[in-house]
């Protein structure tokens, strides 16, 4: 996988190209040919016959992926961390050897160049980008509870500076070339096709004595007594982050602060302990889980027929609300031609505005070239005519939540399309398979289930119902991950994934409102257990009527015992008529004051006589909040085990990808299933049981959802 050719001038070139797999990446395999190449040019260094070298790939918009991400879980599971300390330091040598070589050695980056491949090329003595949105450098290790453990931690910031490094290291985020450039991470940005030539030219200008490029460092970094004020306020800004969850981001900074004091030699030695024992810690294989997860649903496959899927390169999205505005920002900003329809010409103004701001958004990022976001929010157009959709391979219905005026959009979009053209719809709670009736081309059918704000939330749910044909899943799977979302494939049932297993949720907090409990003490229970908020402040962001149309729909669909909690539906209502409509209407189960619904410290006063009504009958309990995650988290796990039980979706791994996506659930715990694991089965159905809720069969059986 890696050639190695020396031209008779001493010009040595490195190239990596997996013929097996779509990107390269530093396995064990490699890494071993990589040893043996530079025993090769060690040798002919001591020869004097090697002039410079450069380090290139032969894969298409990739330089170096990263490491075999894979076979962290393995190590992992060893448990052994002086071991997997041990495997880093082997990396580490490998590229301090390149360091060392005495000819001069550039990266010729055309493409991603990640984690461990960043680290190889931050070994080079230079480094040269092409210019092209393929490229992208960084260290996404601390996003995986790890730290970069191939030396990335020392020569990072011995490159670019304590202060950058330490935000790229702890960001995680990745760069363009021209960002790099500006960091000085690269020395330079050049066209694609005359990278490997530049990077030639600068490994001889190298190889003449001309000195290796050296960035200036940001202020702080010159100054004496900086060092110590950046690593103070870093390692505060760290452990507010981590709330003692996630422990990569403080050992990271500890691996540097350590390189930086005791020099590169002892700071490599610390670097591999420290990763060592974070590969071996839960956090770690919990994210990698995630990871892994989110990999496999992002990358694209070939279909059931073995070729390609349909490309979907036109869509158009009937309702510019708040929900089709967003997804037609999204398509155009992914460079899909996109054509919005509303029946209210004011709701295709703010679509198009929602256009707007996604491409300003994008500008500002930097992520694409300013021409490149321009003529991407061009492929967006609006009107209240159907003009432009015959040509449409995909329309998708983001129409008000009904059931009639949904089918009428699908016999208007059946009539103008194409017998190929998919029909997708947005719907939160209706069954597919409804709105497909009296459809002319029933296969043709399925839900695709944006969550809001469309052009932040990752998820989308593929609702296949029964009509639909595995083309129209394989075309939308893949227009899906063209759009950059992460999809998961759900079977049509009611409330999809997310939506089902969050209800049982939120009824059950309800419940517990009801019984006495304060809605403050129950949200603080649950930012505890690590959500990004508690049930009511998600209940509020959501809207109780949006909350109030879900909830009735699943408590028509499954038996009340299920959820414990059959009022909740009923509180809905009830709040609904008061017109505590949530965040939006500044009051809710909180009171929100100003446009960004900035909340308020107390209750909505009118919200304890509603809940008083709704909860009379119940057994009032005592105000504490203990062992309210537990129950909330249980009534989750069991609808979870259902959806599997009834081979809703493929496999526990999607149930905890969508979860974390869709609904928060703390990464670090791997996913709603892994935390079942974690947990027990048996201890989970016997909490059920306890309180009157049956348990699904899985529960009450042996073993995990993970082998
Ligand atoms: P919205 O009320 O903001 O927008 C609906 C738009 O549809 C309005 O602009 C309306 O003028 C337009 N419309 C109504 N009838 C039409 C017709 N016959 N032809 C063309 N346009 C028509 O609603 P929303 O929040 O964007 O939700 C849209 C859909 O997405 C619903 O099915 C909803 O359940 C679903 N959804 C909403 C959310 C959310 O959080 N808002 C999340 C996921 C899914």
């Amino acid at each position: 996988m890696i050639d190695l050719t020396i031209d008779p001038s001493g010009t040595a070139r490195i190239l990596f190209d997996d013929p097996g797999e779509k990107v390269n990446i530093l396995t064990e395999a490699s890494l071993s040919e990589l040893s043996e190449i530079l025993s090769r040019l060690e040798s002919a260094c001591r020869d004097r016959t090697l002039r410079c070298v450069v380090i290139a790939s032969a894969k298409k918009g990739v330089f170096l992926a990263g490491a075999d991400v894979k076979a962290f879980v393995g190590v992992s599971l060893t448990g052994d961390a002086m071991g997997a300390a041990r495997m880093a330091a082997v990396g580490q040598r490998l590229f301090s050897r390149i360091a060392a070589l005495p000819a001069p050695v550039v990266a010729a980056i055309n493409g991603a160049c990640l984690g461990g491949g960043l680290e190889l090329a931050l070994a080079c003595t230079g480094r040269i980008a092409a210019d092209s949105l393929d490229v992208t450098l960084g260290l996404p290790e601390v996003r995986l509870g790890l730290i970069p453990g191939w030396g990335g931690t020392q020569r990072l910031p011995r490159l670019v500076g304590l202060t950058r490094a330490l935000d790229l290291i702890l960001t995680s985020r990745s760069l363009t070339g021209r960002q790099a450039l500006r960091l000085g991470l690269v020395d330079a940005v050049v066209p694609a096709e005359g990278l490997e030539s530049a990077a030639l030219s600068e490994a001889l200008r190298l190889a003449a004595g001309g000195g290796a490029r050296r960035p200036a460092w940001p202020l702080l970094d010159r100054l004496p007594g900086g060092y110590a004020l950046t690593f103070a306020v870093a390692r505060r800004k760290a452990s507010a982050q981590a709330k003692g969850r996630y422990p990569a981001p403080l050992a990271a900074i500890e691996s540097i602060r350590h390189g930086l004091s005791a020099g590169i030699e002892k700071g490599l030695s610390r670097e591999a302990e420290l990763v060592g024992r974070l590969l071996v810690g839960e956090v770690s294989r919990n994210l990698v889980g995630i990871f892994l997860a989110s990999r496999a649903a992002t990358s694209s496959s070939s279909s059931a027929s073995g070729g390609a899927p349909a490309s979907i390169d036109r869509i158009g999205v009937v309702g510019a609300g708040t929900m089709g505005g967003g997804i037609a920002a999204v398509a155009a900003m992914s460079g899909i031609a996109v054509r919005l329809k509303d029946v209210n010409a004011e709701a295709l103004s703010r679509g198009m505005k929602q256009v707007a701001g996604a491409a300003a958004d994008a500008a500002r990022k930097g992520r694409l070239p300013r021409h490149e976001v321009e003529r991407r929010a061009a492929l967006a157009g609006a009107g209240v005519d159907w003009s432009g959709f015959s040509r449409c391979g995909l329309v998708l219905e983001a129409v008000v939540e009904d059931l009639e005026v949904k089918r009428q959009v699908l016999g208007d979009v059946e009539k103008l399309t194409g017998p190929e053209a998919i029909f997708a719809t947005n719907t939160s709670s209706l069954p597919v398979a409804a709105i497909a009736q009296g459809a002319a081309r029933p296969g043709r059918v399925l839900g695709l289930h944006f969550f809001n704000p469309a052009e932040k939330m990752p998820l989308v749910e593929v609702v296949r119902a029964p009509a639909t044909e595995d083309s129209a899943v394989e075309a939308v799977v893949a227009l899906a991950r063209r759009m950059g979302k992460t999809p998961v494939v759900v079977k049509d049932t009611p409330g999809f994934i997310v939506n089902r297993i969050l209800m049982p949720y939120l009824s059950g907090a309800m419940e517990r409102l009801g019984a006495g409990l304060d809605i403050g003490a129950i949200d603080a229970e649950m930012v505890r257990f690590g959500m990004p908020m508690g049930p009511f402040a998600l209940l509020d962001r959501i809207g109780i009527d949006v909350a109030a149309k879900v909830a009735d729909v699943l408590k028509a669909a499954f038996p009340s015992t299920r959820a414990e909690a059959s009022a909740g539906p009923a509180l809905l209502h009830a709040m609904m008529q008061a017109g505590l409509l949530g965040a939006k209407a500044g009051r809710g189960f909180y009171r929100y004051r100003g446009k960004d619904g900035s909340r308020n410290a107390g209750s909505s006063p009118e919200l304890a006589p509603l809940v008083r009504t709704t909860y009379r009958p119940l057994a009032r309990e005592g105000p504490g909040a203990t062992g309210v995650a537990d129950m909330l988290v249980d009534v989750m796990v069991n609808e979870a085990a259902l959806l599997l039980e009834e081979r809703a979706v493929e496999s526990p791994r999607v149930i905890d990808l969508a979860m974390v996506l869709g609904a928060g659930f703390p990464p670090f715990r791997g996913g709603l299933l892994r935390h079942a694991d974690a947990v027990g089965r048996g201890v989970i159905a016997d909490r059920l049981a306890s309180r009157g809720l049956t348990p699904a069969a899985t529960l009450s059986r042996e073993g995990r959802f993970y082998p």
